[in-house]
């Protein structure tokens, strides 16, 4: 790869070559791909994105760590709307908000930009086989684009999962495991099994690729805007490899020259379960938690990508708020109602979260905002019913209608 120079431990600093199946350090610590944004300088600019017809993340593969002639795999993943919600500015009292509805990927979330990376490096390196433990949606993601590719999945879910991503698991064919047992265990039980049978290895952070995958979601926003970066980008974090790819894909554009700033991250956790920004506030390592909060996708009590997202919310001057599950219920009302962008819990919980510092007097009223909802609210229909409440019931009678909505 000519625009790759390595992958370095971001623990201790050691490179490695970029090999389609590396994973961690020998360290145990997690790879960054560092890229030669000279080289790429040559090969991208604002008039190569305005002729490049391509509108899937793919249209940034000068910024993606594949081969020149890799032909990319998997289902059509990126080009999300980035709609400007005025109504929701004014609640917020900011001069601008705009909501990246990553909901409308393939199999509806975010999680699609890092399976198609996930299952390219696995057609290009030559496997037939790929696995990965998940809070659900990187597993359905990963059947979906899988299913496309041709490749056969192992995938193991901790068994709260909502039904939607397990109807999807099925349905694309995994050979999909409901763990008993939390999100953590889950992991070590994938972890067993894939080195046990050497499959490729799609596991959050332990796979290098994933979070480039998930950047071109920043790509996309800069190119939307203009090229003119927003002041801050909210996302909610569980493992952190969303909230870390943001941040390498505001970086990418800044070092490419498309844009003349990185925004500063906001940071969204669930009360019941927040031990990345507990460790930004207090300065403290890490340290795991319970995972309590109804939102499953960021459930994560030991969070495998938190040395890179933390670094990247320290990095960006970031903000950190913890917001509790009702208030990510007031949010996943307040965005379908106020912008028709309707997500799953998870989704929702940035928004929830710049409710919650709007109430609190901590956004600046000229900035520009992005909120990225992650997954779609179809995902989790029961937690959904839950919350919006049942529709009016009526007999084929127009009085009894009128009657119950308070008309004539
Ligand atoms: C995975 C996921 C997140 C969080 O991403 P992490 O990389 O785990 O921090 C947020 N929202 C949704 C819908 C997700 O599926
Ligand atoms: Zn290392």
């Amino acid at each position: 790869m000519n625009n790759v120079i390595c992958c370095k431990c971001v623990r201790c600093g050691r490179e490695y070559p970029a090999a389609p199946d590396i994973t961690t350090c020998e360290c145990g610590g997690i790879l960054d791909v560092v890229y030669d944004y000279e080289y790429i300088k040559t090969k991208l600019s604002r008039s190569a994105l305005a002729d490049d017809p391509d509108p899937t993340m793919w249209r940034y593969r000068a910024l993606l760590p594949i081969e020149e002639d890799t032909v990319p795999q998997g289902l059509r993943v990126g080009g999300s709307p980035l709609y400007k919600a005025d109504s929701l500015a004014r609640e917020l009292g900011v001069k601008a908000l705009y909501i990246k509805d990553d909901g409308i990927n393939p199999t509806s979330s975010l999680k699609d930009r890092a399976s198609a990376m996930a299952v390219t490096k696995a057609v290009e390196a030559g496997y037939h086989t790929i696995a990965c433990s998940s809070t659900g949606n990187a597993a359905s993601s990963l059947a979906g684009n899988a299913a496309k590719a041709g490749l056969s999945t192992y995938i193991f879910v901790p068994d709260r999962a909502p039904k939607g991503k397990i109807a999807q698991l099925m349905m694309f064919g995994a050979n999909l495991t409901a763990v008993r047992g939390s999100y953590e265990e889950t992991f070590e039980l994938s972890k067993k099994a894939i080195d046990k049978y050497g499959w490729y290895n799609r596991n959050a952070a332990i796979n290098p690729y994933l979070s480039e995958g998930k950047k071109t979601v920043a790509h996309e926003i800069i190119e939307q805007l203009g090229f003119r970066a927003p002041d801050y980008v909210a996302a909610s974090v569980g493992d952190g490899c969303t909230i870390a790819g943001v941040y390498k894909g505001l970086y990418d554009m800044y070092m490419v020259g498309l844009t003349d700033r990185i925004p500063r991250l906001i940071s969204v956790q669930a009360a019941g379960c927040c031990p990345i920004n507990t460790a930004v506030v207090t300065g403290e390592p890490w340290q795991p938690q319970e995972e309590n909060t109804y939102a499953d996708s960021i459930a994560v009590g030991v969070p495998r990508n938190a040395d890179k997202a933390i670094k990247a919310i320290r990095d960006s001057g970031g903000i950190c708020v913890n917001v509790t599950d009702d208030e990510i219920r007031e949010a996943q009302r307040y965005l379908a109602k106020n912008a028709g962008v309707f997500g799953e819990p998870a989704g929702v919980t940035a928004t929830a979260g710049l409710l919650k510092l709007s109430r609190e007097g901590k956004l600046d009223p000229d900035a520009a905002i992005v909120s990225i909802v992650t997954g779609n609210g179809l995902k989790d229909i029961e937690s959904a019913i839950k919350n919006c409440g049942a529709p009016v019931s009526c007999g084929n009678d127009l009085a009894e209608f009128e009657s119950k909505f308070g008309l004539a």
